[in-house]
């Protein structure tokens, strides 16, 4: 089968969040299952700068210009990476900077899915199947139906989109509907158009030929009123093409017995290089180097979404039960005020707690390899890695029962001997940090059971193996409904 993926990222060139991971761990799993696979991605600030350049330059009509797109190409672990080369991308921040999100987002993804047609045409064939993500790739299925496949190309090719986070949607003023060069009929309830706004996400919800999210609980959850960030209604309008598949790891990228970030390595039958990672960690960060002392750490975006609120509401009661706290995260221009609270927390409780503004993926592999507890109290979570890295490095993850946590984590009872993390239900502080009681009082009382419940973690299957069929079968599906 061949499959083009479109995305807004794909690591390890471009990431801010579980996107750029997912895509680029799928492609590669279908790629090691016999697949011809093709990622096409913006040439941002700095991307892929020794990437060939194919001679493709596509000519795009978007708003008042024609943008050029020039296609480059680079092949990594058997999937061939496609880049869209265009001074738009070429700006620090992949979708906004400090004054917020870039004003032409619109134009900079409408491009992208332009290119990654002109350049399917080219060089994979009239046969493929489209795999979207999210709103910067949801207007692929709206420029295959309204021009490629009317005159003739693709007959055989099918759409998928894949909803990552469905609370972005590419919702912005009806005004820049002209700037995507769509027929007018297309700023309707039955196209881009949503209470007045121009909706890009919309677009790909009711027009690609299969839709998935990214995990079982999620694609319930996204129905049900607010579950779909105001698109529910419409979601369900495709439920019956609806799928959801959990994301996975990628073992090459996240697997604590060769994860050359770690100053040791270790596995399920042996924690020794676990304690050295604490040890390092602890000595890194300038906290008391403290074997017994609970470490829990948090990675992730400040966000709203990752309950960074409860988050920062617990540190200071976690700094008064005797443990060290480290959060490593960034925050959006709106969302400054966590960081702050972070750092301010930092100040008042110096020896126990570390605040890390900023992105250091090195970092992120040694904090999930020190820390005892990793703390993710998410408000909703559609399907969520970090947490899965967790149980895999060996720490219990502290979760709020929603979306991919529910689906990803099992609740510790020592008694019977099952589980790998510890649940909260309701979205506040007094119930998490009753969950967080639980994974440090069994921390301090009982450490076989918890090192058992570590390893149960890590014994968990989050490979891509069994999700790589699932896709396949949805693939089948979408040029189903083109043949048929
Ligand atoms: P989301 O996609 O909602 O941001 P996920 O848990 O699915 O959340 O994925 C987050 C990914 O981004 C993980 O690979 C995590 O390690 C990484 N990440 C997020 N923030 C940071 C950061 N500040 N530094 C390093 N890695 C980060």
């Amino acid at each position: 089968m061949k499959i083009v993926q479109v995305s807004a990222e794909v690591a390890p060139y471009s990431k801010s969040g579980g996107l750029g991971d997912a895509v680029a761990a799928l492609s590669k799993a279908l790629a090691a299952a016999g697949h011809e696979v093709w990622t096409i991605s913006p040439r941002y600030r700095g991307v892929a700068p020794d990437a060939e350049d194919t001679g493709l330059l596509a000519r795009i009509p978007l708003g008042a210009w024609e943008h050029g797109a020039r296609i480059f190409r680079e092949d990594r672990d058997g999937v061939r990476h496609l880049f869209v080369g265009n001074g738009m991308y070429d700006r620090d921040g992949l979708y906004g900077d400090a004054n917020g999100s870039f004003g032409d987002n619109h134009i900079r993804f409408a491009l992208l899915a332009q290119a990654a047609l002109h350049a399917a045409r080219r060089f994979v064939g009239d046969d493929v199947v489209f795999h979207c993500h999210d709103w910067q790739g949801a207007l692929l299925p709206a420029y295959l139906k309204a021009y490629w496949r009317p005159l003739g190309h693709f007959p055989r090719s099918g759409s998928v989109l894949t909803m990552h986070n469905p609370a972005h949607q590419g919702r912005l003023p009806p005004s820049l509907f002209v700037d995507l060069e769509l027929p007018a009929r297309w700023f309707t309830p039955w196209g881009l158009e949503f209470y007045g706004d121009l909706c890009l996400l919309k677009g790909g919800i009711l027009h690609a030929d299969q839709l998935t999210t990214v995990s079982p609980t999620f694609a319930r959850e996204i129905v049900t009123p607010g579950g779909g960030f105001g698109l529910e209604e419409v979601i369900g309008l495709r439920a019956a093409d609806l799928t959801g598949i959990l994301n996975g790891v990628d073992p090459d990228e996240w697997s604590p017995t060769t994860d050359r970030h770690l100053p040791a390595t270790y596995d399920a039958e042996d924690l020794t290089g676990k304690a050295s990672c604490k040890a390092a960690l602890q000595g890194e960060l300038g906290l008391p180097v403290a074997p017994d002392t609970p470490l829990l750490v948090s990675v992730g975006r400040l966000d709203p979404q990752k309950g960074v609120e409860l988050l920062a509401d617990s540190v200071p009661w976690l700094a008064g039960e005797g443990c060290q706290v480290v959060v490593l995260g960034s925050a959006a221009a709106a969302h400054k005020t966590f960081e702050h609270r972070l750092i301010e927390a930092e100040r008042a409780h110096k020896a126990q707690v570390r605040a890390w503004i900023g992105y250091d993926e090195a970092l992120a592999h040694r904090l999930m390899a020190a820390a005892d507890l990793f703390v993710m109290p998410s408000l909703f979570e559609p399907c969520g890695l970090t947490q899965m890295y967790a149980q895999a490095y060996g720490t219990p993850p502290v979760v709020r029962r929603t979306g991919g946590l529910a689906d990803t984590v099992e609740e510790c009872d020592p008694w019977t001997g099952t589980g790998t993390g510890f649940f909260f239900e309701r979205p506040s502080g007094t119930a998490l940090r009753d969950a967080l009681w639980r994974g440090i009082s069994l921390y301090r009382s009982d450490r076989d059971a918890f090192d058992l419940a570590r390893k149960r973690g890590m014994r968990r299957d989050f490979s891509w193996g069994a999700r790589v069929e699932r896709f396949v079968e949805v693939y089948e599906r979408a040029q189903a409904v083109r043949s048929g």
